[in-house]
């Protein structure tokens, strides 16, 4: 019989009453907004109610440079959580809200895979609770103030060529990266150049994954720059007088949503910041509450360990305050064959078949881009644990392959087949992240708030990335330099690079060596808390396919949902 597709699985889960699994997680009922009969809100008022609770022990999973295809960290995230409850532990989860985008485009649903899955997978993947769209619509009212300042006159005197803040949409349109607006006659606007990003990329989302409580909220969007005024001073929401409408907007968004795993363990979804020009991680408001509730708090950082990992130490652990105990770096058969620098994986299309033979030495000639990514675990002070995700076309052999570099490396390694069997099939791996948990833990940021922007960047690129130096060029010397002179200068740094890579050529396997980092441009995400150099082409609003999965998902007879795997 073949394998159940993961709607199939998530279809015939048993859920348990949400409140149960509040309860189990500490949470009082007052708490809890239930939103429909699978889903709750938690209100913010619980991390101060939760404050003398014992801390869970805080785990964040990330992995080996992925293929275009995703490697497993949200299958084995959620499995991880499934295993610590068979080992009698109690874990909680903590996500990403998956955008709506990459679910009609190529990546169908992101909740995790198999029997190791978020449900109602079908709610997860499509509005949830519409926290996406209040951050669409905060977005947006921010975007339709600026164009009326315009209109009506300019008093913030804003150079309409230096506007910086775009629109928004979660759906994957190529057409609209590049709009005019306010054509038409003099009373439809001021004519411009400016577009369309997709919601997951938007700052306002990078703020709700970093702010610590309402009233930080509403500060942070304040300090949100929209653009520049024609003395090349930044102009902020706070001086176009709508970051309290924008807070209004998000006053739901902030709290974050309760769902279950298919065997019952709570999972926290909230935000959805894009991987490469954002932090790419759930939110801290979420991990504050998640903290107090049980034994383990697992969490996801997307991308490799480079991107991913990295901002969740600097950038999220920064702002929290709260300290990892264990990182789980995420490794497959397939993608270090594919970091051997044979093989060309390209999403959409079937694996090529010379890489699913035995073939142990091509898993070992992979090896340097998991020995970089523990090295990047270990750089932060965190005990790495590899989890290596079963797939059902590898071999033994292959897996064995992987355990050696990890033990090579000191690194403790589990095999998981949680996808497969759900969370025995991660006893293991939960095993050997609570004894990797309970060694001293001696984490630590890279660099000091205090450390220039370019010293931030250079360390980012030499320690993580391994590359020699980083070249600027002269627009991102300038920006550089007009971000220290308004004081941006203390904020973190956000690296856009490629995720395909651990340098920024996306055609660089394994630990490249001997290059250096072109920084192309400099942005600053100042309400969210971050500066983000550009290293390369990075695309803020998707395009579908040829065959997108919007061409595949429809209603059958029952009015249920097909095509969403
Ligand atoms: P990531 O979070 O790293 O992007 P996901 O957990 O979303 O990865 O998994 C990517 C895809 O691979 C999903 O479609 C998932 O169902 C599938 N997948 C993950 N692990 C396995 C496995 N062990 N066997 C088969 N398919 C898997
Ligand atoms: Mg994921």
């Amino acid at each position: 019989m073949a394998f159940p597709s993961d709607l199939e699985i998530a279809r015939g889960a048993s859920l348990k009453p949400l409140d149960d699994i509040a309860s189990e997680m500490g949470l009082p009922a007052h708490h809890l907004e239930p939103y429909g009969r699978n889903v709750m809100k938690i209100g913010l008022d619980a991390i101060e109610e939760l404050a003398d609770r014992p801390k869970a022990k805080y785990v964040v999973v990330s992995a080996i440079t992925p293929t275009p295809l995703g490697e497993g960290k949200t299958t084995t995230t959620v499995g991880l959580s499934q295993g610590f409850k068979h080992i009698g532990k109690r874990a909680t989860v903590a996500i990403r809200q998956p955008s709506m985008g990459p679910t009609f485009g190529i990546k169908g649903g992101a909740a995790g895979g198999g029997y190791s899955q978020v449900v109602p997978m079908e709610l997860l993947n499509l509005h949830l609770t519409g926290d996406m769209h209040a951050v669409t619509a905060a977005h947006n009212l921010l975007a339709a103030v600026i164009d009326n300042h315009l209109y009506q006159g300019n008093e913030l005197n804003l150079d309409q060529h230096n506007i910086t803040w775009r629109r928004v949409l979660d759906v994957n349109d190529r057409a609209l990266r590049n709009i005019v607006v306010g054509l038409g006659g003099g009373m439809d606007g001021v004519p411009r150049q400016t577009g369309f990003d997709i919601t997951a990329a938007s700052e306002v989302m990078a703020v709700l994954a970093l702010t610590t409580s309402l009233e930080d909220m509403r500060e942070r969007l304040g300090r949100i720059v929209v653009g520049y005024n024609k003395d090349g001073e930044p102009v902020t929401a706070e001086q176009l007088e709508t970051a309290g409408s924008m807070a209004v907007l998000l006053r739901e968004a902030i709290k974050p949503n309760l769902l279950q795993t298919l065997e019952n363990t709570p999972v926290l979804v909230h935000a959805g910041p894009f991987g490469n020009i954002a932090t790419g991680n759930s939110s801290v408001v979420a991990d504050l509450i998640g903290i107090r509730s049980g034994d383990f708090l697992i969490t996801e950082a997307g991308f490799g360990a480079d991107m991913g990992a990295e901002r969740f130490f600097n950038i999220k652990c920064r702002t929290s305050g709260l300290s990892p105990d264990a990182a789980v770096v995420v490794a497959t058969v397939r993608a270090l064959k594919a970091h051997s620098g044979k093989y060309r994986i390209v999403a959409g299309k079937p694996l090529p078949p010379e890489l699913l033979r035995e073939n142990p030495a091509d898993v070992a000639a992979g090896a340097a881009n998991l020995r970089k990514q523990i090295e990047n675990i270990r750089l932060h002070g965190v005990s790495p644990v590899v989890a290596i995700n079963a797939f059902p076309d590898d071999f033994a052999s292959e897996h064995d392959a992987i355990r050696q570099i990890a033990e090579e490396m000191g690194a403790r390694a589990a095999v998981c087949t949680n996808f497969a069997q759900g969370g025995k099939g991660a006893a293991e791996l939960a095993e050997a992240v609570a004894e990797a948990a309970v060694e001293p833990s001696k984490f630590q940021v890279l660099y000091p708030d205090g450390a220039s922007l370019k010293q931030k960047i250079e360390t980012v690129a030499r320690k993580v990335y391994g590359a020699d130096g980083v070249h600027y060029s002269p627009q991102s010397q300038r920006q550089l330099e007009t971000y220290e002179r308004a004081g941006f200068g203390t904020l973190p740094v956000c690296i856009a690079k490629t995720h395909l890579s651990i340098s920024s050529d996306p055609t660089l396997k394994g630990a490249p060596t001997g290059w250096t980092l072109p920084v192309r441009e400099v942005r600053a995400s100042v309400g969210a808390g971050f500066v983000y150099p550009i290293c390369g082409d990075m695309r803020t609003m998707p395009g579908l396919g040829s065959a997108p999965a919007a061409t595949r998902i429809d209603l059958d007879e029952h009015g249920d949902i097909v095509g969403l795997s």
